[in-house]
């Protein structure tokens, strides 16, 4: 005889919430507030969603999405904070628990580069930064959202996406191969957490954008770099933020009902 499931479990299953669509969906987005993070609000906002846009630093950034998804119908808030500093963190889902409810939705978008290098020429901190950004905080991120989904916590499930990059599987040589490290390691993440708590009505699953029109670009020196590298592009050309968006927006759903561990590539055929 099987093992029967926990009782949060079965209430979960019975109300067909795996995934979190079917009851009220509150959704965190780290990083909300520019780029794919903030395609990701306009599209969630026209889903229905209850939206926490997340940013570190522009409020006057995060201000135009709040305004932009409360014009859709949306309830919305922004808040600030580094999602790299545990106690931020805390602050952030406490916020979110008492202006939106139990969130049943996180991406984990929030990223940093650092300026083109070799590996030679690379400072601790600098190396120290981008793992704290793009590992640290979606695992952080991850455990206060799972202390609010899982069963074991009173939960009734939920649905995690993680933002990667192409970059984990190219290695990004002679740019920055501690970026595309952080997000070999973020990837190597979703795997095992999905398979943590894919017994407990939580899916976690992946995207990895390759070029993608954002502002990031500027951070590794060039903010042009996209349209200048469209031409080694199978597709020939760079994406968008909103083709990023369509794919998390899935993937959070309940029509990814069956997918967990999964990575969705959006590269143009890189
Ligand atoms: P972006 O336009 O530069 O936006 C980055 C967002 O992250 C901003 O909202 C920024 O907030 C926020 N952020 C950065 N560090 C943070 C921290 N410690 N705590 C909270 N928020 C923080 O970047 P993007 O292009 O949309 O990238 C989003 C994700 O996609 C990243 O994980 C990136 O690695 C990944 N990605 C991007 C590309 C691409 O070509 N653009 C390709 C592959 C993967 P502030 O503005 O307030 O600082």
């Amino acid at each position: 005889m099987q093992n029967p499931a926990p009782a949060g479990i079965l209430a979960a299953q019975a109300s067909g919430s795996n995934g979190g669509i079917s009851m009220d969906k509150v959704i965190v987005i780290t990083g909300g507030s520019r780029g794919i993070g903030a395609a990701t609000a306009l599209l969630a906002a026209e889903q229905g969603y209850r939206i926490c846009i997340n940013y570190q630093a522009d409020e006057q950034a995060a201000q135009q999405v709040l305004e932009h998804v409360r014009a859709l119908g949306a309830q919305a808030i922004a808040v600030r904070a580094d999602v790299s500093i545990e106690d931020e963190v805390i602050s952030l889902f406490h916020r979110v628990d008492t202006e939106l409810g139990r969130v049943t939705a996180l991406v984990n978008n929030a990223g940093t580069v650092g300026q083109k290098s070799r590996v030679d020429e690379m400072s601790e901190f600098r190396i120290l930064k981008t793992m704290k950004t793009n590992v640290l905080a979606p695992i952080l991120c991850a455990k206060h959202a799972l202390l609010r989904m899982s069963p074991r916590h009173g939960g009734q499930g939920g649905s995690i996406v993680n933002v990667s990059s192409v970059a984990s599987r190219l290695g990004s040589p002679g740019e920055y191969v501690d970026y595309a490290a952080s997000k070999g390691a973020l990837d190597t993440f979703t795997i095992g957490l999905s398979k943590e708590v894919a017994g407990e009505g939580i899916r976690v699953n992946a995207v990895r954008p390759g070029y993608i029109y954002t502002d990031f670009h500027a951070l590794s020196g060039d903010p042009d770099r996209v349209s200048k590298l469209e031409s080694g592009i199978p597709m020939a050309r760079g994406g968008r933020p909103d083709e990023v968006a369509e794919a998390i927006i899935w993937l959070l759903s309940d029509k990814a009902s069956y997918a967990t561990g999964t990575f969705v590539d959006l590269a143009g055929g890189r």
